[in-house]
Parts: C-alpha cells; sequence; structure tokens
C-alpha cells in the first residue's frame, strides 16, 4: 500500500487517499462526499482494512477514505464553505442555482479545494471505473457504461439498480466523470442509518465481485 495526499480541504486538512496493487491506478474509490453519510466513510475504511490483509487483484485501486474531510467532522453534506462538493463540479450542464437548497453547488464550478484535487486525480490518472460512497434509500445509482457491474453489485446486496434518480444533479460526478470523460461511475448509496457494525460485512462480497469484474475487463 502507498498513502499520498490527495489534496486538501479548504481548511488546510490533508484527504489522504490509499492506494493498492499495479500502478497507476484504474480505479477509485471515495468515501464520503457528503460528511454526514458516514455509512460510506465506514465502508471505504473497512476496503483499506481489508486491501491492507489480503488484495489479489491485478488492477490498482486508490481508496480515499473521507473526500470531504471538513464536513465528516463537522457532521454536515457540505464542505467547510457550505458547498455540495456534488453539485460543484466543472460539467457541461453546472448551474450556479441550487435546485434544492440543501445543495448549494457553489460561486462557481469547481470553486472547491477537494474538487479541485478529484479532477486534477481524474484528469492525471488513466482511470477505468470510479465508485462513490454515499448513504440515502438503499440503491445503485449507474452512470456510463457500468450496468453490468451494478447489476453483480446489487446480486450480493439486493439494492435497486438506477439509470436516472429522476431529478436533476447538476455538477455531480456521476455526471463529471460518466459523460465528460466517459469514466463509468457507480454512486453507492448505502442504506442510511444502517448499523456501523454490519456496513463491512454487508457490503464487502459486493465489492469484491466488483473487484473481480473490474480486474477482468481492465487488468
Ligand atoms: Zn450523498
Amino acid at each position: 500500500m502507498k498513502t499520498f495526499i490527495f489534496g486538501h480541504t479548504s481548511q488546510g486538512l490533508p484527504i489522504l487517499a490509499h492506494s493498492f496493487g499495479p500502478s497507476p491506478c484504474q480505479f477509485l474509490i471515495l468515501g464520503g462526499v457528503h460528511g454526514d453519510e458516514v455509512e460510506g466513510v465506514a465502508l471505504a475504511y473497512g476496503l483499506v482494512e481489508s486491501f491492507l490483509e489480503y488484495f489479489p487483484y491485478g488492477i490498482g485501486v486508490a481508496v480515499v477514505p473521507a473526500f470531504n474531510l471538513d464536513g465528516v467532522l463537522a457532521k454536515t453534506r457540505v464542505n467547510a464553505r457550505d458547498v455540495d462538493l456534488n453539485r460543484n463540479l466543472p460539467t457541461k450542464d453546472w448551474n450556479p442555482k441550487a435546485f434544492n437548497a440543501r445543495y448549494p453547488p457553489g460561486p462557481f464550478a469547481n470553486s472547491e479545494p477537494e474538487n479541485q484535487a478529484l479532477v486534477s486525480y481524474i484528469k492525471q490518472t488513466p482511470l477505468k471505473f470510479i465508485l462513490s460512497l454515499h448513504s440515502y434509500h438503499p440503491m445503485i445509482l449507474v452512470n456510463g457504461d457500468c450496468l453490468k457491474e451494478a447489476e453483480l453489485m446489487a446480486k450480493w446486496t439486493g439494492y435497486e439498480v438506477i439509470e436516472d434518480i429522476g431529478y436533476p444533479t447538476p455538477g455531480c460526478l456521476g455526471t463529471y466523470a460518466a459523460h465528460d470523460f466517459k469514466i463509468p461511475t457507480i454512486t453507492y448509496e448505502i442504506q442510511k442509518g444502517q448499523p456501523i457494525a454490519e456496513i463491512i460485512n454487508f457490503h464487502f462480497p459486493a465489492v469484491v465481485e466488483l473487484m473481480k469484474f473490474l480486474e477482468g475487463r481492465y487488468g
């Protein structure tokens, strides 16, 4: 494993990433894009521990367990500057208007240091796949060419696979990565409130299945 500084938050904290397997990484796993969705942070930390113990895959993966670290510490969806990082990416459809007051998109596209780090990582790394861990109603949201991957994960969890969330999400990672960069992206919504102690065992097999599939496809 190699640990590196993925970027910094607006309060100057380092956002750590842990990479495993062949370099360069082709697979990125993000936890804690929304700081109050701690279920995804828990799963990401569990993955780091599991990968430290055993990593048999022929595909490199980078795990960022707490992408919005300021938000995780403050238990807020938004970052320390009150911006929803998943509405702030420089997509073609970015919009200064908040479609929902809970999801402020920021003063301009890619205004936030966390997202600037993510954008530069995406531009510099030959990523083939992104898994972004959130929590809400259980679902696996597909952006780009990854329906098969979503269905494999769903087999383990019984989560519903969704191809359109049904409301506008300008500036979100799914749109930015999948549509602008052709990097298939799954937004994985863990059941909000699932006990932390259950999360790793419940979701780990689905991630293993995904790793094996990505290895076969890209490794
Ligand atoms: Zn979220």
